[in-house]
């Protein structure tokens, strides 16, 4: 069905391989590309079969992704680099014509703050170019936005109050490391906290609210309001929603360390000179911090990501609670990687899948939450990712 290039051979990379790899009547020919390419070698050995192609790409350079999008021509490219790269590889795509998806915000390198007014600037050019950009089609966000587009289709006619709940209930063994890239992964739960409600937005200091909350087949977990990104899309795109909050759990000796490295200068994005050379703290860091891809050996235990939502329907309040659990190990079984790459990698390629598909084929740029929910609903229940429904429970909130 269709040509696809994927960028970025970290963890989220590995798994999009191996889906894409998996689901051969939709992508008929696929290139992993990243900063080193020896990584993308390793991912395509891995995956086997012969039917990925590699190559090395600087995704901060347009003119270098240029000269790849003309020498391979894909349809679509799945961007799983980091959120860095997002307006870099958006321009490469107009340039050449190709249709783009990303599991991130663009967010620059030296402000930690994301928000969605850089890419959604460029809706005009897409939908001038008659292209697709699909934005944040990883698990959060992504399919947590679906469900709550689910939610309203189906269930609800109004959404009134949405709390999204990610719970990662895993254990790798190690004293501390980050589940997705350290630097963006520190960036986002080291800054204020900040939700939805009456019309406008609330901060709070980090990790100033908090509740133990319980979550399916883990039970009670301590869980924290911190900023993330699906949180300013869903309010403007369901307008019915009084307040919006982002719940994650985090482990005490997890808080001791970033507090740690927060109070030492280590999660510093402004440059230091050392010994004659610019270096930025948080990129140092990283450099030392277990590679959050080699995490999946030892890690026990599961994610629970979902949306606790009351709302109204038909003239009478309801709740309800979507979610889906993913076991570490059973994705280590299947591709070598945790579950939070796993969890993001999947639904990455049942974007890529709709759009190959046509049932996600809409000029501009577009959060995921605005296309039809219930062809990439499905999928996820065939490609690894089940989801269950309750109805009129406690929602704890
Ligand atoms: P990793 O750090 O493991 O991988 C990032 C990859 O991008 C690496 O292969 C890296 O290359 C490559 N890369 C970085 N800079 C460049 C560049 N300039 N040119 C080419 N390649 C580059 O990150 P993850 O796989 O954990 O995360 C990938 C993305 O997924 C991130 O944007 C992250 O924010 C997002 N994410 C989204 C989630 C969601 O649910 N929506 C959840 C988790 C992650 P090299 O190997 O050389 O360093």
């Amino acid at each position: 069905m269709g040509k696809v290039l994927i960028i970025g051979a970290g963890g989220v990379g590995t798994v999009v391989a191996h889906k894409v790899a998996q689901n051969p009547e939709v992508f008929t020919e696929i290139m992993l590309a990243s900063r080193t390419k020896s990584k993308c070698d390793a991912i395509a050995e891995a995956v086997g079969g012969g039917r990925i192609q590699t190559a090395q790409v600087d995704a901060d350079s347009v003119p270098e992704l240029v000269a790849l999008m003309k020498s391979f021509q894909p349809e679509l490219v799945i961007n799983v680099a980091l959120p860095y790269q997002d307006l870099t590889i958006m321009d490469a795509c107009l340039e050449c014509g190709v249709n783009y998806l990303d599991t991130a915000n663009y967010e620059p390198v030296d402000e930690a703050k994301f928000e969605y007014k850089w890419q959604w600037a460029y809706k005009d050019k897409f939908e001038k170019a008659g292209l697709t950009a699909i934005l944040g089609c990883g698990f959060d966000p992504g399919v947590t936005s679906i469900f709550t587009a689910y939610a309203a289709k189906h269930h609800f006619d109004e959404i009134q109050y949405l709390d999204i709940v990610d719970c990662n209930a895993g254990d790798h063994g190690k004293a501390f490391a980050t589940n997705f890239n350290p630097e963006i992964n520190i960036r986002e739960v080291t800054q204020k906290g900040k939700y939805w409600e009456n019309g406008q937005w609330v901060e709070t200091e980090p990790h100033e609210i908090h509740k133990p909350l319980n979550y399916p087949n883990i039970g009670p977990k301590e869980s924290y309001v911190i900023y993330h990104e699906e949180l300013e899309s869903l309010v403007k795109n369901f307008p019915t929603i009084k307040r919006a909050r982002f719940w994650m759990t985090f482990g005490q000796e997890y808080l001791t360390h970033l507090r740690v490295i927060q109070n030492i200068g280590m999660a510093s994005i402004e440059p230091i000179m050392y010994n004659g050379v610019e270096i930025v703290p948080i990129q140092f860091l990283k450099a030392v911090l277990p590679n959050p891809g080699d995490l999946g050996e030892n890690y026990v235990g599961e994610t629970s990501i979902g949306c606790r939502i009351r709302g109204l329907k038909d003239g009478k309040e309801r709740t309800y609670y979507i979610y889906n659990n993913a076991s570490h190990k059973a994705a280590y079984e299947e591709t070598g990687t945790q579950a939070v790459s796993y969890t993001t990698g999947v639904p990455a390629m049942i974007g890529a899948m709709m759009f190959f598909k046509g049932l996600w084929r809409k000029a501009g740029v577009h959060n995921v939450e605005e296309f039809d929910p219930d062809p990439f609903m499905e999928q996820l229940n065939k490609q690894g990712l089940p989801w269950h429904e309750l109805f009129d429970v406690n929602l704890e909130l």
